[in-house]
């Protein structure tokens, strides 16, 4: 019936068109404007200058496969590149035009301060403490705090398995703190960078490796067999855009982005195409607008 009905529809603009037809040639559609339309912003906010800029400068991990990870091109790769792409899409910036700056877990808050980055996108957890310094739109992922080992381990399951052992983690990210403030007896190792870790776990100077489940998915994926990642995560860690403190209304605007590709399916698709490689579908955030 409701088949019918468009139909039906159809028919009658056709006509309707034909009849306003003044000459027998067939009339051109209209043509679409050479420039992609770019939303009005308003004057004076984060996005109208960006958008003036045409360019847009994005601080990502550049050694996490799945999420950041530097290609043999030049770009990075991974969710939160594509995140990242996507917001400076809406933004009328394209990919080429986006400029990004490797940040670690330490630098993140300092680059934001600084003005060295418009936004973070970095497996960065929402926090209250780095709330004081730096604010977060979303949530976009929700990722938990996680262990990996050889594969050839199998003592150490959850984090009161590493009371006496050495873990490594990296400086300045939610998992080392953890580990520090609440497994006291575990020896905890740190680096600037997670891949720092890796070879410490391959050759027994450390006997577990700590951060996010899906951080520590890319290098198990990546590892032919001898890393594996072990027991359920242990914290919520959820994924937030950092920008500046203040910019409540750059925030506001991320947000809009992120729910309205939650809505029509970019959000999935660009995991889809990166980290949904190795990890199953997630479910679908809830932007906290606080
Ligand atoms: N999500 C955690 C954090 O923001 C760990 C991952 C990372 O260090 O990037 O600290």
């Amino acid at each position: 019936m409701k088949t019918l009905q468009w139909a039906a529809l159809g028919a009658a603009a056709a006509i309707a068109l034909t009849a306003c037809s003044s000459s027998e040639e067939p009339q051109a559609s209209p043509t679409p404007s050479e420039t992609p339309a770019v939303a009005e912003f308003p004057a004076g906010s984060t996005m109208a200058a960006l958008a003036d800029a045409g360019t847009i400068t994005i601080g990502t991990k550049f050694d996490q496969p799945l999420f950041g990870l530097m290609s043999p091109g030049g770009t990075p790769e991974g969710f939160d590149v594509e995140i990242g792409k996507m917001i400076a899409g809406e933004l009328g910036i394209d990919p080429g035009n986006i400029k990004w700056v490797e940040t670690v877990s330490a630098n993140r808050e300092p680059f934001i301060e600084s003005g060295t980055v418009d936004m973070v996108v970095a497996t960065y957890t929402i926090n209250d403490k780095r709330k004081e310094k730096v604010s977060f739109a979303g949530p976009y992922y929700n990722a938990g705090q996680a262990l990996m080992t050889l594969s050839s381990t199998n003592d150490i399951t959850t984090p009161d398995d590493l009371a006496g052992k050495n873990v490594c983690s990296v400086e300045g990210s939610t998992p080392a703190a953890n580990i520090a403030e609440n497994y006291p007896e575990a020896n905890l190792v740190l680096f600037g960078a997670y891949t720092d870790c890796l070879e410490p776990l391959r050759n027994g100077e450390v006997d577990a490796v700590t951060t996010d489940n899906v951080i520590l998915a890319g290098y198990v994926a990546e590892s032919n067999g001898e890393f594996k990642v072990v027991g359920e995560p242990f914290t919520e860690e959820p994924y937030g855009i950092g920008l500046a403190l203040d910019d409540t209304e750059f925030r506001m605007w991320i947000n809009d982005v992120l729910e309205a590709s939650f809505a029509d399916g970019r959000w999935l698709a660009a995991w889809q195409a990166t980290a949904g490689t190795v990890l199953p579908d997630p479910a679908v955030p809830t932007i906290d607008r606080y």
